[in-house]
């Protein structure tokens, strides 16, 4: 793993770049063009919505950004790092150390307090118990969760349980937060103090941000859409973000508007 995570990044590369990434799934007449050569590059500290039809690719994309799928042709470059010359064992660290994951169902262990799934991905990584502890309470307060730690999953709304699964991607201090339709199962006003706080983690904090959306007042709130259509990128803008920063919540106060909620 010491390609990714402690070798000089390459002077000026992108913290992602695809270049002809194609994904087939299956084969013969089964086979479904998901990916038809994407050429992307994010950088570091950008916020960016991925946009486009239900099917054209955009959840198979973020799969591949993750490391949790590889694709059937082209090239990720993580940090200057072709992703496909790393072995299962070094993708999975690079998973672990730089990636952060926000999926639309939540994805928390439903019998488990929010404090102890936002420990988790530290327990995986060996940390000791106190200072699991301790990360794992000041990333649940970062999200407007302090007081809610004990809770579990059924015991809070929608939009505190998608603040938890936040807090749980941001204990490990990702390069980047990868997030695929993160509003998806939250009403208009939860969708939108979510994505307030992901703008305020991404303008106070640096965090990159990749988030899917199908929603065009969520996707308002990133700073560059790129639309795909068919496999293929349709379109690739720069953006004002809603809300000057002067008129914008902070993460401290996006994290506590909703914290009730
Ligand atoms: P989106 O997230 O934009 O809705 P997806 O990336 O999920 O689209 O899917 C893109 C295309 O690939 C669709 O035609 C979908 O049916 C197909 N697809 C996605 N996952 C698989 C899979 N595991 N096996 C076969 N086809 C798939
Ligand atoms: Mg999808």
């Amino acid at each position: 793993m010491t390609a990714a995570t402690n070798a000089a990044p390459a002077a000026a590369a992108p913290l992602i770049r695809l270049r002809g990434v194609t994904r087939i799934y299956g084969r013969g007449e089964a086979a479904v063009a998901a990916l038809r050569g994407i050429d992307l590059a994010i950088d570091e500290g950008e916020f960016v919505a991925v946009m486009g039809p239900s099917g054209c690719g955009k959840s198979t994309a973020m799969n591949i950004l993750g490391c949790l799928d590889t694709p059937s042709a082209g090239e990720y470059r993580f940090r200057g790092v072709p992703v496909q010359t790393l072995d299962r064992d070094q993708r999975a660290l690079l998973r672990r150390r730089h990636l952060g994951f926000v999926f639309q169902g939540f994805n928390l262990l439903a019998r488990t307090s929010a404090l102890d799934n936002v420990e988790l991905p530290l327990l995986y990584r060996g940390e000791p118990r106190a200072a699991r502890r301790a990360a794992a309470l000041a990333a649940l307060a970062g999200v407007g969760l302090a007081g809610r730690e004990q809770h579990r999953p059924a015991e809070l709304s929608g939009g505190q349980q998608q603040r938890v699964a936040i807090a749980r991607a941001l204990v490990t201090a990702p390069s980047v937060l990868l997030a695929d339709e993160p509003t998806g199962n939250l009403d208009t006003q939860r969708g939108h103090e979510i994505m307030a706080l992901l703008a305020a983690l991404n303008r106070e904090r640096g965090l990159t941000v990749v988030l899917v959306t199908h929603e065009a007042e969520m996707a308002a709130y990133a700073r560059r859409v790129v639309r795909f259509l068919d496999g293929r990128i349709d379109s690739d803008r720069a953006q004002a973000a809603a809300g000057a920063p002067a008129a914008a919540p902070t993460a401290a106060s996006a994290a506590t508007a909703g914290a009730g909620a």
